[in-house]
């Protein structure tokens, strides 16, 4: 397949379609993602461990529009939740709740009973007191949850702080020294059924060091609880590979699934993945319009997308390529890609050599995975549309907010 995004001609195209017809149709801002891209990147990581019994759990927070996840619904897909949000997202993208797994530190009692409803295949367990809510809501129920337990393995991702949960000081998951008192207790639990152990130790990781030294930790405590008479069913190893957003390294999936097959080998458990950004992150892109140009001793390229419809640069300093739909033969400048947002901290990109006029598209990349996803309606901005490419086809999956959209639930006090 050819990289989803891809000049023709000197013009930008997502598969078959010229991003300028898709700003033309639909305006701007745009999220666009391209169909043949999440199902290479699905079939991917789905093939990688087609020697293993496995499940794909995508991670959903990632990108949760209903196309997008009926995409991967379609291929077999189960996902990974953490909220009752979700879960109805899932059920209203055709997706079968028993492949959905719940994560997440603050699950609360109706998010249970819905889940519980469902029929998912787990809940991913993250403290004590959870266990105990959730033993109470399901005998009220009069059904056996299916539990797995988020052990938090402390090992280093080497990734941004902020996108790092699996050391000791974090608020995610169970300290690995507590863990087999739990599966004890959940054990003796009647409306409890003990089925397996999760981890999920950061995001963008680029290193197999920390996947495998926490895999490993893993899979001793599994061996530590069978011996304890606990079996499991399943061993979910979370999600956190990275992608390329400039010149980092991911993990070639080969060489991940090569790893976890290796400490599978002999093993009965079903392995369960989480992959988010891996399946999303370059299949999308963030299609926005220059306002105005305002050259100074800094000079700002102001365009009509902002940090409400894309937070990672302001939040964490990322870097997302940006390139013009249509690039000019002229001189380039180093422009400040910033919104219209009142916020010093309103920026898409910082010194981008680009040849540029008002009204030129500009493609910012690498944003299928929490992009749209961690959108606001910060300035009382319209949240953008998304389009599904699928060859020469274009789907609006998302209509653009109205200015009517935003204040529909409130109502002034009397
Ligand atoms: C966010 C998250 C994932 C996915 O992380 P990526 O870095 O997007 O792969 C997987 N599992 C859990 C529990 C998560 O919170």
């Amino acid at each position: 397949m050819t990289a989803p995004f891809h000049y023709v001609d000197g013009r930008m195209h997502a598969e078959r379609v010229p991003l300028a017809r898709i700003a033309d149709e639909f305006g701007t801002p745009a999220y666009v993602y391209s169909r043949a891209a999440l199902e290479a990147n699905f079939r991917a990581f789905d093939e990688a461990f087609a020697s293993l019994p496995h499940l794909v759990c995508y991670a959903m927070k990632a990108n949760s529009n209903l196309a997008v996840l009926n995409v991967f619904a379609r291929l077999g897909g189960g996902f990974d939740i953490v909220s009752g949000g979700e879960l109805a997202r899932v059920i209203a993208a055709g997706g079968d709740p028993a492949k959905v797994v719940f994560s997440g530190v603050g699950k609360t009692a109706a998010e249970m009973r819905a889940a519980l409803a469902a029929g998912i295949r787990c809940f991913n367990v993250e403290s004590a007191p959870e266990l105990e809510r959730l033993a109470e809501v399901a005998a009220a129920a009069g059904r056996r949850a299916p539990v797995s337990f988020r052990v938090n393995p402390d090992v280093d991702p080497g990734t941004h702080p902020y996108i790092s949960t699996g050391l000791k000081e974090n608020k995610f998951g169970v300290d690995f020294a507590s863990a087999p008192a739990l599966y004890r207790r959940a054990a003796s639990l009647p409306s409890i059924r003990v089925t397996g152990i999760d981890m999920h130790i950061g995001s963008q990781i680029t290193e197999l060091r920390p996947c495998r030294e926490a895999a490993a930790k893993l899979l001793g405590l599994v061996d530590a609880l069978a011996r304890d008479g606990i079996p499991l069913e399943h061993v979910d190893v979370g999600g956190g590979l990275g992608i390329r957003y400039r010149d980092e390294s991911p993990v070639p999936l080969h060489e991940y699934a090569a790893m976890l097959a290796g400490l599978m080998r002999g093993r009965r458990e079903t392995l369960v993945l989480e992959p988010g950004r891996r399946l999303v992150g370059d299949a999308g892109a963030l299609l926005t319009r220059v306002e105005y140009l305002k050259r100074g001793s800094r000079s700002f390229a102001i365009v009509d997308a902002a940090m409400n419809d894309l937070l990672r640069p302001a939040l964490y300093d990322a870097w997302h390529p940006v390139d013009a739909v249509a690039p000019r033969a002229g001189p380039a400048e180093t422009w400040q890609v910033v919104g219209p947002v009142c916020e010093s901290g309103d920026f898409l990109a910082h010194d981008r050599e680009l040849a540029l006029a008002p009204g030129d598209l500009l493609a910012i990349g690498a944003a299928g995975a929490y992009a749209m996803a961690m959108s606001s309606n910060y300035n009382a901005r319209p949240r953008a549309c998304e389009v599904l490419v699928d060859g020469d086809r274009v789907h609006l999956v998302r209509r653009r907010e109205r200015v009517d959209d935003l204040f529909a639930g409130e109502s002034i006090a009397p």
